[in-house]
């Protein structure tokens, strides 16, 4: 079997402690096959960073680091993946910040990295490269002339030209995006986006069956949508029930109805809108006073990005709001912490969650949503409030789907939702488990790679000496 190389910006080394909120890392622990090597920036920044990669041994897979300077960090990383792509692709036009020193930093990333991977490469490794960060990858690699077979995968969101549009260089990153074999988006809607952009960005693109040919490069497209380990999930959560933190945030309840949300404190993940949504249910439902208490639980991320300062303002301000308005002398209604909680404790609390609430205003698939149906007890199972714009949305239809733009729709859902009778929530809950059992971490990779592994057409050698 050919080796894997999975390529990613940042690489969950195995001599990092502490847990790390963030979908990736988990979703691809299944699909580490032995002898895999895994490629990427080492999260270290350095003065003068060595153009080889450090090598380290985990128990089945080589974990590959480089480190960046501090330049490359600000400008790649903050500056051009986080503060023009991030909010581009979630349909953010308004905080995208763009600066041609930054695209070229960015470049000159995707280009170190591909000299660095270039070097440890064998000629029949399957590379598999992930997200947004490195959408120039593939042509750098094949610049240096790699002619391994290259798949793409984007976790978030992809957006239709008129967005695309609004990117200077859109042209050029769409053109880059030839170099992979494969590329692979979550959902339809995202790859119909994809092919839109390319049919009207890429002149003289023929595109058929979501595969196209471009400057001598053929192109497959595909749908894979990314899951969860929901069998070993769900049996985390239900030996997590009895867990001293589950335990300790039940007696914390004192008998109150919970409503969790899990999210990293982002402003695609909707914390806003959904703080003033609960507000309102309080308002206008007072019977649920004093009757529930949410959780929020938003891990603290980018907290170099002035746009994240701001919004953790913001969430500060309107919890204070809320809690300041509705709170009694033994009640306060809105639990706010900005820490990261393990995964494994996690699962008890969703669990104990009569509520799960995912509203975020885009999100590529949104992984919490998947882990709070599998940690339900099927016996008496919470209810799902789900963003329409998150991509599990496609698949997740049975939760209580709602716009996450309207606060007072998604008040009105969590009233709901605290009234819904057993044999209601049986229901739901028995066809959202189907989909989320039917949809997991394994299968997603495997099907990618099924799909990376079948040979298409010879690809073209664009040049071949290898940089130093
Ligand atoms: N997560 C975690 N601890 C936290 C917050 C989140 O372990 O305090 C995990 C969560 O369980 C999920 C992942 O981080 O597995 C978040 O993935 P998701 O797809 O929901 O969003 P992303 O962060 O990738 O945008």
């Amino acid at each position: 079997m050919a080796r894997l190389v999975i390529v990613s910006n940042r690489v969950p080394l195995p001599s990092e402690r502490g847990p790390r909120a963030g979908g990736l890392a988990v979703a691809l622990a299944d699909a580490l096959r032995p002898g895999t090597l895994w490629f990427g920036w080492s999260g270290r920044r350095s003065g003068t960073p060595d153009p080889e990669a450090r090598l380290q041994r985990g128990d089945s897979t080589t974990y590959a680091t480089i480190d960046l300077t501090e330049a490359e960090y600000r400008s790649f990383y903050v500056n051009f993946a986080n503060g023009a792509l991030w909010p581009l692709l979630h349909f953010r036009l308004g905080l995208v910040e763009f600066r041609r020193e930054d695209y070229e930093a960015y470049r000159g990333v995707n280009r170190r990295f591909a000299e660095a991977l270039a070097r440890l490469l064998r000629d029949d490794d399957l590379i598999w490269v992930h997200d947004y960060h490195l959408f120039l990858l593939g042509e750098e690699l094949r610049r240096l002339g790699v002619r391994n077979r290259i798949g793409f995968f984007l976790h978030t969101p992809f957006v239709p030209p008129a967005l695309l549009h609004a990117l200077p260089r859109a042209a050029e990153l769409l053109r880059a995006m030839c170099g992979f074999d494969v590329v692979g988006f979550h959902t339809r809607t995202y790859q119909r986006a994809f092919l839109e952009c390319v049919r009207e960005i890429l002149p003289g693109t023929r595109v058929s069956d979501g595969a196209f040919s471009y400057d001598g490069r053929h192109v497959l497209s595909i749908v894979d949508p990314i899951g969860i380990d929901a069998a070993g999930f769900a049996a985390t959560a239900a030996r997590a029930e009895h867990s001293a933190e589950t335990m300790r945030l039940r007696e914390s309840l004192g008998g109150r109805a919970l409503a969790i949300g899990v999210d990293r404190l982002d402003y695609s993940k909707g914390l806003v809108n959904r703080f003033e949504a609960f507000g309102r249910l309080l308002g206008k439902y007072p019977q649920h006073r004093r009757q529930v208490s949410f959780l929020q639980i938003a891990a603290r991320s980018r907290e170099e990005s002035g746009s994240y300062q701001r919004l953790r303002r913001e969430l500060d301000r309107i919890v204070g709001d809320t809690n300041g308005r509705f709170s009694e002398f033994d009640w306060v209604p809105l639990r706010y912490m900005t820490s990261t909680v393990r995964r494994q404790i996690l699962a008890g609390f969703y669990r104990c969650a009569h509520l799960g609430v995912v509203t975020p205003l885009r999100d590529g698939m949104n992984l919490v949503a998947k882990e709070y149906v599998a940690a339900q007890d099927p016996t008496d199972p919470g209810v799902l409030i789900l963003s329409r714009f998150a991509g599990a949305a496609e698949d997740l239809t049975e939760a209580l789907i709602v716009n996450p733009f309207d606060a007072d729709e998604i008040a009105d859902a969590m009233h709901e939702a605290l009234a819904m009778p057993l044999a209601e929530r049986l229901r739901r809950y028995a066809a959202l488990r189907e989909r989320v059992w039917d949809t997991t971490a394994s299968k997603y990779c495997a099907k990618f790679l099924t799909y990376l592994e079948q040979e298409e057409r010879p690809v073209p050698r664009l040049r071949l000496q290898v940089a130093s």
